[in-house]
């Protein structure tokens, strides 16, 4: 049998997994994952610190799943990879696409330097529900840049042309080398934290996704929108580190009956189809406006407000329990982000890239398209984003979206007692209230950073020197 290195990237599983699968066919696999970091200079070509805690965990359990047969090696690819051949008499690296603004032309350059050492670079898609030439484009033959058309041609083409996953192959011959360079860490109080909300790994995955769907996909529809419910699938890390494909959440969808749960579930993955084709297209996504006029927004380089909202102690609710629960658990509700997002970008008028970089760090499913296209759409520079003047008031969105205060009381504990009347404006409330309830604006709990409707007029003000 021919020998070949197995290199996994962002698909951490063994089930539908392309490159594995056909790799497996014929050769003797030696799997690795390579750990490096290009440029320095660039935030994004590392993972944030929650991510990586997850990545390592996830290779922890990959490992064990591979009889503990993983090589994870620090340094650059190129190099690894060519002394690996070298010392097994290895022709062959199979790996799946990864989809960063910088990895096609690495990759590329990777290629054809291996190919110049007689060491074939075999290339499979990875983590779209279509692949790359079946994804509708407009009557130019550009990628859609507004989403509702993209949705609408997108579940078309899904209809004509989805291929089902493929399941993980009977028989993978590895070579029989059995390391041990993975071993459980000695935890940092924040990684024991983020590890008593999440089971990680591709059965943790598999589990964590059929109890969605079992339990909580008819309803996605509904609560969605409300984060005490915790009715969203949470999928998000297991699909970043590719634990879970895609593919294999529509595959599961279509066994399913229709519901509009599972309607606006899917429409849910298109849009992170959607911001993968406008990081396709426009590679500085992570650090340029999509709109050029952007850039002369005149935002304002307070750090000392920009550290109060990463502490969640800017004296609103809502945006501080966010803030909060992305700390605590490595994750934020999808309405909160827009509100806390929105709060940085317009209340507080700071950079949606000091914005992203915090959620890069903080977020365990961090994720370049993601992330630039939804701070880009809060801020009102993207592709199809949400206009300037869209502004969430964190007193109403909270009095909306979570209506007995249950998610703010999880996440702030100091205003818990408070009525719920009062919990979403703290400093309205009346003193005796306050001191029943144990608050003393100031002291355990901030009076608000900045005036609502002041930094709203502010917002705008700036936004129309910038139209004219
Ligand atoms: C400011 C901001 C930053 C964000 N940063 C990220 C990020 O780094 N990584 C990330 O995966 N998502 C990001 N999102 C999108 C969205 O908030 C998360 O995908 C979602 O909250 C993840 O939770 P879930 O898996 O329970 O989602 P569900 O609601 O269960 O949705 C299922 C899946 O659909 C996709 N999805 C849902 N909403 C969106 C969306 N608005 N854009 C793109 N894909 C979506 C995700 O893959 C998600 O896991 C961001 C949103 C905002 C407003």
């Amino acid at each position: 049998m021919k020998k070949a290195i197995l290199w996994f990237r962002k698909d951490l599983r063994l089930s539908d997994n392309p490159a594995l699968n056909e790799a497996a066919r014929t050769h003797q696999l030696l799997p690795i994952y390579i750990k490096s970091n290009p440029d320095r200079s660039n935030i994004y070509q590392t993972p944030g610190e929650a991510s990586s805690f997850w990545l390592q965990q996830s290779l922890i359990n990959l490992n064990e799943q591979m009889d503990h047969r993983i090589h994870v090696i620090d340094g650059d690819p190129d190099k690894i990879i060519t002394a690996l051949c070298l010392q097994y008499q290895i022709q062959y690296v199979f790996c799946n696409r990864t989809y960063e603004p910088w990895q096609d032309n690495f990759d590329k350059q990777l290629e054809t330097d291996l190919a110049k050492k007689n060491i074939a670079f075999k290339q499979f898609e990875n983590s779209r529900l279509l692949n790359k030439k079946l994804i509708p484009k407009t009557k130019q033959g550009n990628h859609y840049k507004v989403f509702t058309p993209f949705y609408k041609n997108y579940l078309s083409s899904l209809d004509h042309h989805f291929q089902p996953p493929v399941s993980q192959p009977k028989n993978i011959n590895w070579l029989t080398i059995k390391i041990d360079n993975l071993t459980q860490a000695n935890y940092q109080p924040w990684q024991k934290k983020l590890l008593s909300h999440w089971q990680i790994g591709e059965k943790a995955a598999q589990n964590h996704w059929l109890d969605f769907l079992e339990n909580n996909l008819q309803s996605y529809h509904l609560s969605r929108d409300y984060p005490a419910k915790e009715n969203t699938s949470k999928i998000a890390p297991y699909l970043h580190w590719g634990e879970i494909s895609a593919k294999q959440l529509y595959a599961d969808l279509q066994t399913v009956p229709n519901s509009e749960g599972k309607e606006q579930f899917i429409r849910s993955l298109i849009w992170r189809e959607f911001n993968l084709n406008l990081l396709n297209d426009f590679n500085c996504f992570h650090f340029q406006n999509w709109q050029k006029k952007f850039d002369h927004f005149p935002w304002q380089a307070d750090r000392e407000l920009f550290n109060l909202w990463k502490q969640g102690k800017t004296g609103y609710p809502m945006v501080d329990a966010g803030m909060r629960e992305l700390w605590q658990t490595g994750f934020m509700h999808n309405r909160v982000r827009m509100i806390t997002a929105s709060f940085l970008v317009k209340n507080l008028l700071i950079d949606w890239r000091l914005g992203q970089a915090w959620f890069w760090n903080c977020l365990l499913a961090a994720d370049i398209a993601n992330n630039s296209a939804n701070w880009q759409w809060v801020a009102g520079c993207g592709a199809d984003a949400a206009p300037f003047f869209r502004i969430f008031n964190p007193v109403t969105q909270a009095e909306k979206f979570d209506p007995t205060g249950d998610y703010i009381r999880n996440y702030l504990p100091e205003i818990a007692k408070l009525p719920t009347k009062y919990l979403f404006k703290p400093w309205q409330a009346p003193k005796e209230i306050l001191e029943q309830a144990d608050i003393q604006l100031g002291v355990n709990y901030p009076r608000p950073i900045v005036d609502l409707s002041l930094s709203r007029q502010n917002a705008l003000n700036a936004y129309q020197q910038l139209s004219k």
